[in-house]
C-alpha cells in the first residue's frame, strides 16, 4: 500500500481533474459507495472461482460477527447501491465513482494491495451504442491525459447460452492437455475453464494459443451486438484489435469486454478494462437490468505518463512571498490576504518563520514559483513590494501595494 506524496500529486490531480470534466461532459453523475461491503456481495458478484475471491480479498469479522471485505473493485458495491436505493425502477443511470480498491496480491511494479480506480457504469441500456460511448469516453480521457501508444483490445463473450457450447469444447481441449496444465489451471478446468485463457504463465501460452476461440460459437444476437459496437468505433475512428483470448478476470461479464493495454509498463500492461454485465443486477437480487462499465487503474496510468514524458507535472505556487524584517513581518500576512482577495486561483506561498533575505530567496527558487514578491523593512516603510521573476532573467521592479495585484495578474497572464 503506497503513500501518494505531495511531489507526485500533480499527476493525480491532472488525471482526476480531466476525468471529472469528461464525466460531466458525457452526463455521468458521481456516486460514492462504502469501501467495505458484506463479503457475500463480492463472492456472489465477482465469482467464487476467481483469483480475487479465492485469494485476494482483505476479509475480516466486525465486532458484531459479520464478515466484511475491503472492496476489491467498485462495480459490486455500485450495483448493490442501485438496488438498495431503488435507482433502477424505470430509470436509466449513468454514474462514475473514484477511490481506493484492495487486493491481497503479490506487490510488484503496477500491482499493489491498495490501488485507485476511476469507474464508470451505465445501467438500463442494452444496445452496443452505450458500450461504444463508454469506450469513446475512455479514449478521450487517455488522450487528454497525454498518454500514447495504447492499444484497445476488444472481444465478445456472448450470452451465457452461447458460451455454454464453447465451454464444453474448451474443457475437452484442455483435458486433452491436462498433463501440461499448472495447479491454477487444473482448478479452473473444473469450475471456470474460460479463465485458463487469462493465465499469465508463459509455459501455457502455446497451449492457450491452440485452444478453440469463442468467436466461432457466438449466437446471432451476440454477433450483432459486437458488430454494432465495431461499427460505432469505426465511425469515430477509434482503432481496436479483436482479441478472441480476452476473457477478463471477473465472472460477471457478457457480450463486450475490452482492455486498453500498453507494452511500456512490463507485464502489468492493462490500464483500463471493462465490459458488459447484463446478468449481474438480477443475480444480486435486483430487477433484470442490462449494464456496462469500465475501471481505470490510476497508479498504472500515472506511471505510464512518467515513463512516456520522463517526469510528472509538479504543483508549485505561482508566487513566493519573501517577508524579512520586523516592519515587513508586521504587515506581510495582511498584504498576502489582500492579494488572495484580488487574485482568486493564484497560489501564493508566504514565507513564515523569518530568516535572512538570502535564505528566503533560496526557498523561493526551490518552491518552483514563477515570481517572488519581496517585502523587507525598507519596502514596508515605503508601502511598496519588490517583484522578481524567478524563471527568466529580468530586473526586480518595485510596485506600490495597491498596484501589486494588477501587476501580478498581468505578469501571470503573459506567461
Ligand atoms: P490484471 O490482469 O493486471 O490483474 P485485472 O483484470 O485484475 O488486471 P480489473 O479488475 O479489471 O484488473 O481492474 C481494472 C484496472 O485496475 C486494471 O486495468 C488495472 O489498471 C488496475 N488494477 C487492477 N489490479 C491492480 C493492482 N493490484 N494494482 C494496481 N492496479 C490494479
Ligand atoms: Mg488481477
Amino acid at each position: 500500500m503506497n503513500d501518494v506524496l505531495p511531489s507526485e500529486i500533480g499527476a493525480w490531480h491532472k488525471l482526476e481533474g480531466i476525468a471529472r470534466e469528461l464525466f460531466a461532459a458525457y452526463a455521468y453523475r458521481e456516486i460514492r459507495v462504502p469501501v467495505v461491503e458484506h463479503t457475500a456481495l463480492f463472492k456472489r458478484s465477482i465469482g467464487e472461482l476467481t483469483d480475487i475471491v479465492q485469494k485476494e480479498m482483505f476479509t475480516f469479522e466486525d465486532p458484531s460477527g459479520d464478515s466484511l471485505t475491503l472492496r476489491p473493485e467498485a462495480t459490486a458495491g455500485i450495483v448493490r447501491a442501485m438496488i438498495t436505493n431503488g435507482l433502477l425502477h424505470n430509470q436509466k443511470q449513468r454514474v462514475w465513482c473514484a477511490g481506493p480498491m484492495f487486493r491481497h496480491e503479490k506487490p510488484q511494479r503496477g500491482r499493489f494491495r491498495q490501488f485507485h480506480q476511476l469507474d464508470v457504469e451505465a445501467f438500463g441500456y442494452a444496445g452496443p451504442d452505450i458500450d461504444a460511448e463508454l469506450i469513446m469516453l475512455s479514449a478521450r480521457l487517455l488522450r487528454q491525459f497525454g498518454v500514447e501508444r495504447l492499444e484497445l483490445n476488444l472481444n465478445s463473450l456472448g450470452t451465457p447460452e452461447s458460451r455454454r457450447g464453447y465451454r464444453e469444447q474448451l474443457v475437452k481441449y484442455f483435458t486433452a492437455h491436462k498433463a501440461r496444465l499448472d495447479a491454477d489451471s487444473l482448478r479452473r478446468l473444473e469450475g471456470n475453464p474460460l479463465r485458463i485463457l487469462d493465465s499469465k504463465n508463459p509455459e501455457l501460452q502455446d497451449i492457450i494459443a491452440g485452444a478453440p476461440v469463442l468467436t466461432e460459437y457466438l449466437d446471432e444476437p451476440s454477433r450483432q451486438h459486437f458488430e454494432g459496437l465495431c461499427r460505432h468505433l469505426d465511425a469515430v475512428g477509434i482503432r481496436y484489435i479483436v482479441n478472441p483470448r480476452l476473457v477478463r478476470g471477473l465472472d460477471y461479464y457478457t457480450h463486450t469486454v475490452f482492455e486498453w493495454v500498453t507494452n511500456e509498463l512490463g507485464s502489468q500492461g492493462a490500464v483500463c478494462s471493462g465490459g458488459r454485465y447484463d446478468g449481474l443486477v438480477a443475480q444480486l437480487g435486483g430487477k433484470s437490468t442490462p449494464a456496462v462499465g469500465w475501471a481505470l487503474g490510476q497508479e498504472r496510468l500515472v506511471e505510464l505518463l512518467k515513463v512516456q514524458q520522463g517526469e510528472l507535472p509538479v504543483e508549485s505556487p505561482d508566487v513566493y512571498f519573501v517577508i524579512s524584517g520586523a516592519s515587513a513581518e508586521a504587515v506581510g500576512l495582511t498584504l498576502a490576504e489582500k492579494l488572495r482577495d484580488a487574485l482568486p486561483g493564484v497560489a501564493i506561498e508566504t514565507h513564515c518563520g523569518g530568516g535572512s533575505f538570502k535564505s528566503q530567496m533560496k526557498r523561493a527558487d526551490n518552491s518552483g514559483a514563477l515570481f517572488a514578491l519581496v517585502l523587507g523593512d525598507s519596502e514596508a516603510d515605503k508601502r511598496v513590494v519588490g517583484l522578481k521573476s524567478l524563471r527568466v532573467e529580468a530586473p526586480q521592479i518595485e510596485v506600490a501595494w495597491q498596484d501589486a495585484a494588477a501587476e501580478l495578474k498581468k505578469r501571470l497572464a503573459e506567461r
